[in-house]
């Protein structure tokens, strides 16, 4: 039930779902030292502040990169020190939360696993935050009904990822549904983030999405960003270069600034509320 004041959820020092408009953005899956920390620098000194990196990959196809694993988390950690940002990563497996947990501000649920139960059981158990992600196919009760498992297990820093849904349109990766972040926030008193980049599945048409979905009143975007999306092992068809992100960054702190939200430029603007 919408309880009367809204539920902030802190990750690491990164407040999410006060009046800060949040920005998380990373490479789809971490694939080296420098790779990771050029993308870490770049999407900081830009305005974003959490790190996204995929550690373990749930592709839809077995034959296809599935991750670097535990060589990928000795990276991000070397990547947090040097940068001091929060990561967050997809857990994929209830049996990694022990090696997840020292290195992760927050735990992301991917699509895929929006109805692993017993996942979601163990993260309920969990000190650190959760970003649940949709499913592609749920329904928002459904997705709804999910984060009880978290909740109900005494974890009650959830956030809500809209990240496209299966439609019959197939000139998209999937379809944004956007009419989801007023309802769950109509419904909810937890925060709602959205992920453009696989809603969309098309980096050219990323960046008019994430503003869109500032302007319908999310609390936050995760973007995915590669230095080189030709080059990337994953999801480069959708990944922003550098340049792309740099601008679309710009966009956002204007039309934030437009409807009265603050938002935390990077290191760029010293950490200045704009
Ligand atoms: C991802 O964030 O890289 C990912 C696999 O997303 P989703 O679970 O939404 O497909
Ligand atoms: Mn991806």
């Amino acid at each position: 039930m919408k309880q009367a004041t809204q539920k902030t959820v802190s990750v690491g020092s990164v407040v999410v779902g006060g009046p800060k408009f949040v920005v998380m953005a990373g490479p789809c899956s971490i694939e080296s030292q420098e790779q990771l920390l050029q993308t870490a620098k770049h999407i900081q000194l830009h305005g974003a502040s959490i790190l996204r990196g995929g550690v373990w990959k749930l592709r839809t196809s077995a034959s296809t990169f599935q991750g670097l694993g535990s060589e990928a988390l000795s990276y991000a950690q070397k990547v947090i020190q040097q940068t001091g940002l929060p990561f967050v990563t997809e857990i994929t497996d209830p049996r990694q939360v022990e090696v997840l947990a020292p290195v992760v501000s927050m735990f992301m649920v991917g699509a895929r696993n929006m109805y692993n139960y017993a996942l979601l059981k163990e993260l309920g158990m969990q000190k650190k935050p959760v970003l649940l992600k949709r499913g592609f196919s749920a329904l928002v009760d459904e997705w709804q009904k999910a984060s009880e498992y978290v909740l109900q297990g005494g974890n009650e820093n959830v956030i809500f990822c809209e990240r496209g849904i299966r439609t019959f349109e197939t000139s998209t990766r999937n379809t944004l549904d956007l009419n989801s972040v007023a309802v769950l926030k109509s419904r909810t008193h937890l925060p709602v983030i959205v992920d453009p980049s696989h809603a969309v599945g098309l980096s050219e048409f990323v960046p008019q999405m994430a503003l869109a979905s500032a302007a319908a009143g999310a609390d936050g975007l995760i973007l995915e960003v590669h230095p080189d999306p030709s080059k990337a092992l994953s999801d480069g068809r959708q990944a922003l270069s550098f340049t792309s992100f740099a601008e679309t960054m710009a966009k956002l702190e204007r039309l934030l600034t437009a409807l009265d939200r603050p938002f935390v430029a990077g290191s760029s603007a010293s950490g200045s509320v704009r």
